[in-house]
């Protein structure tokens, strides 16, 4: 209960930055672009249990074989726990290096052990290559939209990140090349291009092969590094993969790996594979940040990379997201009102749904989360300055709720939209206007 102050009491004086932080005076600058991501924000409503969540992108992890798992884990700890539970090397183990180099070789990528450093995730590899290259106000080319923990990554290193229009085939290199341009034009060089070409987060599209070479001319003609992000390349639905940029240029492409979706994200096992002379700076940026990487996970990782049937976990994972994939394709065909558009992503996790004129999807999210259904607006996928592009976006995951439930979340958002769109009819809408897609991208955003 708040009491009306009498002439005696004065105000209570609303606390300060200061107050609520004494020790804001003594933060580094670069702790000014370190804020929470959206998608964090988001978790703890969006897992009460009734709540259909299209948020998270949490990995199907009831396809897994826990009881064998359990089984080599605990013999495992038996015969190998002197060396499992020892520091290891800054670079990674020399066993696991060389199966990764087996996993990189189902995208065409031969590779030399020695060019690999094992990282805690693929979110460890995005800090250490952003740490190596990005000075302050440096800039990073991002696809936009972007994934948003790169895009936190980049913020925190205090980089200036240009985003560049994809369509339903991905980057789109004339896009691409104007950016270049006008970076060029202004006396600037963009550090690295960060880029996702297969079954984008958030975006669900996957680039045309034909770009990749494209892509790769373009950055070699400008002098920029690539830096490949590709955590759901396996996970084609029809088991397709792509060839890896990497595999066409070995120079100028740092390429990231992860087992979080191939396996379990939980193990934190993910890989960089960089030219020489990268790798050596990035083994150093790795043991300031953590002396070495888990020995003990990447010892289950290797171990489990021997003597499981890997390739045929990630067909019951592609199955599983196949399915999912279908629920939540044909659930948005039969429910959504007219005026919204999406991607049919062919792998991954991911749908990116362009809502009608005039919603803006973080203004309506609350009244999602009231209707138990809850997703990730946007905004989350753009950089600062960009954002103001993403009010009608929203990503949907469709990798860990039963189909059932997809349908059922999707019912749920179609009565959000419809009772927006009502509100707008009624009202008329005071939102700004969207004018581009990742599938239209408009000219004043090149
Ligand atoms: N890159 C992309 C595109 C991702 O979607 C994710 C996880 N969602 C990561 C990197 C980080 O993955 P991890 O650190 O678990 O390997």
């Amino acid at each position: 209960m708040t009491s009306t102050p009498t002439p005696n009491q004065p105000h209570r004086k609303r606390p300060t930055q200061r107050d609520l932080d004494p020790h804001l005076h003594r933060y580094a600058q670069r702790t000014a672009g370190m804020t929470a991501s959206e998608i964090r924000a988001l978790f703890a409503v969006a897992s009460r249990p009734e709540v259909v969540s299209l948020a998270g992108g949490m990995p199907y992890l009831p396809a897994l074989p826990l009881d064998s798992l359990a089984d080599e884990l605990a013999q495992m700890v038996a015969t190998e726990g002197m060396t499992a539970l020892q520091y290891g090397s800054a670079q990674g183990t020399a066993e696991l290096r060389e199966r990764i180099c087996e996993v990189m070789a189902m995208e065409g990528i031969r590779a030399h052990a020695d060019d690999v450093t094992v990282t805690v995730g693929s979110q460890m590899a995005l800090d250490m290559v952003t740490r190596i290259f990005c000075d302050p106000g440096d800039v990073v080319l991002a696809e936009a939209p972007s994934y948003v923990g790169a895009l936190t990554t980049f913020a925190s290193y205090q980089a200036q990140v240009v985003q560049v229009p994809m369509d339903d085939d991905g980057l789109i290199p004339d896009e691409l090349d104007a950016a270049l341009c006008s970076l060029r034009a202004q006396g600037r060089t963009a550090k690295f291009l960060y880029t996702i070409p297969n079954f984008h987060n958030p975006a669900g599209v996957t680039m045309a092969v034909p770009r990749r070479a494209e892509v790769l001319r373009l950055c070699a003609e400008y002098q920029v590094l690539i830096v490949e992000d590709n955590p759901y390349g396996l996970l084609g639905f029809d088991g397709q993969t792509y060839p890896a940029m990497r595999a066409a240029d070995p120079d100028n492409v740092v390429y990231l790996g992860s087992f979080s979706k191939t396996f379990a994200p939980g193990l934190r096992v993910g890989w960089a594979l960089a030219p020489h002379a990268v790798r050596e700076k990035l083994v150093l940026a790795a043991e300031s940040a953590t002396l070495c990487p888990p020995t003990f996970t990447q010892f289950v990782v290797a171990r489990y990379l021997a003597a499981h049937d890997w390739k045929g976990q990630i067909k019951t994972y592609q199955e599983a997201y196949r399915i999912r994939r279908d629920a939540m394709l044909e659930a948005l065909a039969h429910h959504l009102p007219p005026g919204c558009r999406w991607t049919r992503p062919a792998g991954g996790f991911y749908v990116w749904l362009t809502v009608p004129e005039g919603l803006d999807t973080k203004a309506m999210l609350p009244r999602a989360v009231t209707q138990r259904v809850a997703y990730v607006p946007g905004t989350a996928f753009y950089a600062e300055s960009d954002r103001s592009a993403a009010a009608r976006l929203m990503r949907l995951s469709f990798c860990y709720p039963t189909p059932e439930r997809i349908t059922e979340g999707v019912r749920r958002l179609a009565t959000v939209l419809d009772n927006e769109l009502e509100l707008q009819r009624t009202f008329g809408s005071l939102r700004p206007r969207t004018v581009f897609g990742p599938q239209s991208p408009s000219p004043d955003t090149a």
